[in-house]
């Protein structure tokens, strides 16, 4: 398998009033995807943030979890924080990933909002196990903006549930996307 790797962007991406920010890293999305990460078999998770301080704050519990107390309390969790790789842009990412896998990953990005030129779940399902390694792009804040996603190579369609409401949180919607993508059928 070439390989499905997973970013959280946290720039650049919308506030509530459609201003590009760069928001702050919450350190629960960290430990959430990097399990979902672990637990679907992703080959690393990258989280994006160009901000110095928010990359040390990082580094610290990464450090804590994977190395210090934490590995001795709960190695389980070490194991899936061993698959964070922080950058401070995507295109670091996917350099890195050219570099290992000799082929540049295909980025896909994922937003509640349907924009019409989207990839269906089983349309990227079948693309995973290519030789192409696939990117999956998620958002922060009000989610990754216009220029992000039309950066992207595809955007995913989005999960929609069983009402008009989707607007899930970046944990809910990695692990469901994830389970649609990787899980038993
Ligand atoms: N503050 C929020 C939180 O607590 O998670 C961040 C919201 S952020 C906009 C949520 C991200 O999850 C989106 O950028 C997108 O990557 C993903 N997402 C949320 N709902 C989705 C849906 N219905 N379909 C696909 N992706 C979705």
């Amino acid at each position: 398998l070439a390989g499905i790797f997973i970013a959280l962007t946290h720039f650049p991406v919308y506030n509530k009033h459609g201003e590009v920010i760069t928001s702050a890293l919450t350190t629960i999305d960290l430990h959430d995807l990097a399990r979902v990460a672990a637990c679907y078999g992703a080959a690393g998770f990258f989280v994006v943030t160009p901000l110095e301080d928010q990359q040390r704050l990082a580094e610290k519990m990464i450090a804590h979890w994977r190395d210090g107390w934490g590995y001795r309390y709960n190695p389980h969790r070490s194991q899936a924080m061993g698959l964070i790789r922080l950058i401070r842009e995507l295109d670091e990412a996917k350099r890195e990933i050219a570099r290992e896998y000799g082929a540049a990953p295909l980025m896909v990005g994922t937003s509640a909002v349907d924009n019409g030129n989207r990839l269906s779940f089983s349309e990227l399902r079948k693309k995973i196990g290519d030789d192409r390694p696939v990117m999956l792009i998620f958002g922060t804040a009000w989610g990754l903006t216009s220029e992000a996603i039309n950066e992207c190579d595809h955007c995913l369609a989005p999960i929609s549930g069983r009402t008009g409401y989707n607007h899930l949180s970046v944990r809910a919607a990695a692990g469901i996307i994830m389970d649609r993508l990787l899980g038993e059928r």
